[in-house]
């Protein structure tokens, strides 16, 4: 069976994208989220960059149509019922992907793959909230997704060869890089990545730089394309604590503790970009 059916649950930063970067591949795509507003958000979003892609030429107007035909937005859940592939996108919390993987699992027509976007949480635990293991799987793809190529494939435990086999595939028709990791925390992007992000709040935290010098520091004499705080409010303040908290609990390792500073960002809603203030102020975002 080839996968050509897609639902992906949550229209966020990370969801919205997804949904896109499918539907550009001729993929027939739906959009879940619990929110409305998360939805119309989302289309809202892929709108905008697929007109961004066709004003400059990368792709035709009738693609552009096409894409946006392909996307049916939904807030219903038993709109995953039909599809071949659910990729999850909801925030990183294990207790709500579990409900929603137990969820699912009773919706989804039995051969239906089940894959999580999770950055950094054990795909065997997710697995274990379904009766098929065997077809729950990580698809770990990179923000901005319509334009980072890597997607990291976790196997949990009980992961067939069957459903990487087919989901690598699909990474490939999407015009991906598909790259086969363990199950452990963080896999290797967050294990790598995290830990330096985190060590960036701490001379923030500790006095040592102000954020616009941390990040200077990393891009001009690193060559980071972006500083640490800049990517983490990118990718957003809550979900890079949820990430060291994965590693942290993960590894029983006190060198993965999440810097104090980052908790009391999230803990007042500096969520980064996405909430109009992190380690820097949005002022076109909401906020
Ligand atoms: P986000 O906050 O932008 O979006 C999350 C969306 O999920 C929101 O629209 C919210 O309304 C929706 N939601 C909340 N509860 C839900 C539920 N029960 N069912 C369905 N939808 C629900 O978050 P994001 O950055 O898109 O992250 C989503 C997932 O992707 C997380 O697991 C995150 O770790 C992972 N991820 C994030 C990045 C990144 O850079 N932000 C990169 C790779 C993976």
């Amino acid at each position: 069976m080839m996968i050509q059916t897609v639902t992906v649950i949550g229209a966020g930063q990370m969801g919205s994208g997804i949904a896109q970067t499918l539907a550009q591949n001729g993929l027939q795509v739906t959009l879940y989220d619990i929110e409305q507003a998360a939805v119309t958000k989302g289309i809202a979003t892929i709108n905008s960059s697929l007109t961004r892609l066709a004003a400059k030429g990368n792709i035709s107007e009738a693609d552009r149509t096409q894409t946006i035909k392909s996307i049916i937005p939904s807030t219903d859940l038993i709109c995953a019922n039909r599809s071949d592939l659910i990729i999850e996108a909801a925030p990183e919390n294990m207790t709500m992907k579990k409900a929603l993987f137990e969820k699912l699992d009773r919706i989804c027509q039995p051969n239906a793959i089940l894959a999580t976007n999770t950055s950094s949480l054990s795909i065997t635990e997710i697995a274990s909230a379904t009766k098929r293991a065997s077809r729950v799987i990580g698809m770990h793809f990179m923000n901005p997704v319509p334009i980072m190529p890597l997607v990291e494939i976790i196997k949990g435990l009980e992961t067939s060869s069957n459903t990487y086999e087919k989901i690598k595939a699909l990474t490939l028709t999407i015009k991906k890089t598909p790259i086969e990791v363990q199950d452990f925390p963080g896999f290797v992007s967050n294990r790598i990545l995290m830990p330096m992000i985190n060590e960036a709040i701490y001379t923030v935290y500790e006095g040592v730089a102000e954020p616009e010098a941390v990040d200077q520091v990393m891009k001009l004499g690193m060559n980071h394309p972006m500083g640490p705080l800049t990517l983490a409010d990118f990718i957003g303040l809550d979900t890079c604590l949820a990430i060291m908290e994965t590693l942290q609990a993960g590894f029983g390792d006190s060198k993965y503790r999440p810097c104090p500073l980052l908790r009391k960002y999230v803990q007042a809603g500096w969520l980064g970009r996405k909430a109009g203030r992190g380690f820097y102020v949005y002022s076109n975002e909401k906020g």
